[in-house]
């Protein structure tokens, strides 16, 4: 019997899609690289049935690929042909919001926006958040680690993670769904689930911790000429502003294009690094007070108070930068180095690549307090082995500065490659012997995060 056969067999036709039923969703995540037809797509809407459609493939020695909200960046949702997808969509919901210890319990394929809403209706904050939050789901946040807009202050999605049930590939299910702060019984095997991609096994739930709604926000866009000058505001922001929630850094060139690209003017003149500053609870008296400090000791160049939602929406749409998707062929990378060494490292990378690949744009932001920024890159319409030398230049400065190939976005397939820049021999072993024991065929997302030995 083939694999599909036997899956239809157990799991019916309603959950098991094969030929021209498989929806088009399911060929490519958003860094839309490589697109192929899998085999079949699996929808399970229970457990059970995620744990018999692996038995039935770890049986066969079937790829498995899971498939979150398919907005990841780095090609790990991808399948290729002749693969399985298991689809999370449909294992979704809120299992429980326990107000006395502080956590929401939700299923996989819950949307982060829908478990965020759920979490605000019981007066909580669910801290993961990020630009793609309207279709990425809590399981693809939990197995890419994702960061955003809030690990200033409530780290990445694994800081979040109380407890979490996977189910590995041969359809054992591994329920860890731990509600406490403090649980010392052994190794914690959530965490090698978090940030995995795939690689280890299928998350089914997870228990996520929650937080107090805070009261209120401010927001400033402020100009600065240095970026020592950037370094010692954000180190005032800790120190004087009771709830610093983002401190978003752009440089000149990357402001100036999302800026003209949006029609929007802020300043009399760019400068050289702007900051966006975001203050979650606390009064607007005492972060006005904290600007006007900040001016007088020379940090800040100029400064603009958001005055209502729709002032901050125009200082977070340049940051957002939606205008670089009509870029040809852009590359985003997104990389960690120690944090004062990232406008050294910017400019670097910047002069390397305008010499290598005259013409070429380069643009950089990032959230800087979490030492993460990413360079934009867009050489026109270049092929393949071009865009390889691209990633090449810039993983090469990353190397030198021993910093992280990847600070949010993960590995995928589009930086495996790249992963002894980062990750030493012994620990790329390590990594492998882990996958051999969780998934000794092999079928849990092969190709993605792991280069070939
Ligand atoms: C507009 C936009 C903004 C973004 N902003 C950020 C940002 O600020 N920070 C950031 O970190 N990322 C960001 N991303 C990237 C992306 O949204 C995140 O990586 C997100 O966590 C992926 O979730 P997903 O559900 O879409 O996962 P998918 O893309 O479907 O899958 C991602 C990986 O997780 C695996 N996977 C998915 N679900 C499961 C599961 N239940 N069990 C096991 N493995 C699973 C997949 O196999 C794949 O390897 C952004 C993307 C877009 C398009």
């Amino acid at each position: 019997m083939t694999v599909v056969n036997a899956l239809t067999a157990e799991l019916g036709e309603a959950i098991v899609l094969a030929g021209d039923r498989i929806p088009e969703k399911s060929r490519s995540d958003q860094s839309l690289s490589g697109k192929h037809l899998p085999l079949a797509v699996i929808r399970p809407t229970t457990v059970q049935q995620v744990a018999t459609a692996l038995r039935i493939c770890n049986a066969h020695g079937q790829a498995v690929v899971p498939q979150g909200g398919m907005t990841g960046l780095a090609g790990g949702a991808n399948p290729r042909s002749g693969d399985v997808v298991i689809s999370l969509d449909r294992l979704a919901g809120i299992e429980d919001i326990d107000a006395a210890a502080g956590t929401m319990t939700a299923f996989a394929g819950t949307v982060l926006e829908v478990a965020q809403k759920a979490a605000e209706e019981a007066g909580f904050l669910l801290p993961i958040d990020l630009g793609a939050r309207g279709s990425c789901q809590i399981g693809g946040n939990l197995s890419t680690n994702a960061g955003g807009i809030r690990v200033i202050t409530h780290g990445v999605t694994r800081d979040n993670v109380l407890g979490l049930e996977a189910v590995l590939a041969d359809g054992t299910v591994i329920s860890s769904l731990n509600r406490m702060q403090k649980n010392n019984t052994g190794y914690d095997l959530k965490q090698l689930f978090i940030g995995s991609e795939g690689t280890l096994g299928i998350i089914t739930r997870a228990v996520l911790k929650l937080k107090p709604l805070p009261d209120g926000r401010a927001t400033a866009l402020c100009g600065l000429n240095r970026f020592e000058d950037v370094l010692a505001l954000l180190h005032e922001a800790r120190k004087g502003l009771s709830g610093l929630s983002a401190f978003e850094l752009m440089w000149e060139a990357y402001f100036r294009f999302s800026r003209e690209g949006e029609g929007l003017s802020f300043f009399e003149a760019d400068y050289p690094f702007t900051v966006i500053i975001e203050q979650s609870g606390g009064s607007d008296e005492a972060f006005e007070a904290f600007l006007g400090e900040m001016f007088e000791k020379e940090l800040i160049s100029d400064a603009l108070i958001a005055q209502s939602e729709k002032d901050r929406e125009r200082f977070w749409k340049v940051r957002e930068g939606a205008t670089f998707d009509s870029l040809p062929r852009l590359i985003n990378f997104d990389v960690s180095l120690p944090i004062g060494v990232l406008d050294q490292f910017a400019t670097e990378v910047t002069a390397s690549l305008e010499q290598e690949f005259p013409g070429i744009h380069v643009s950089v932001f990032g959230h800087v307090a979490d030492s993460n920024i990413h360079l934009c890159a867009s050489a026109g319409e270049i092929d393949e082995a071009t865009e390889h030398r691209i990633d090449t230049v810039v993983y090469e400065h990353v190397r030198q500065y021993q910093g992280s190939i990847s600070a949010e976005h993960g590995i995928g397939t589009l930086k495996r490659d790249y992963l002894p820049y980062s990750r030493s021999a012994e620990e790329l072993d390590l990594m492998r012997r882990i996958k051999a024991a969780l998934d000794p065929n092999g079928i849990m997302n092969p190709g993605k995060v792991l280069p070939v030995a």
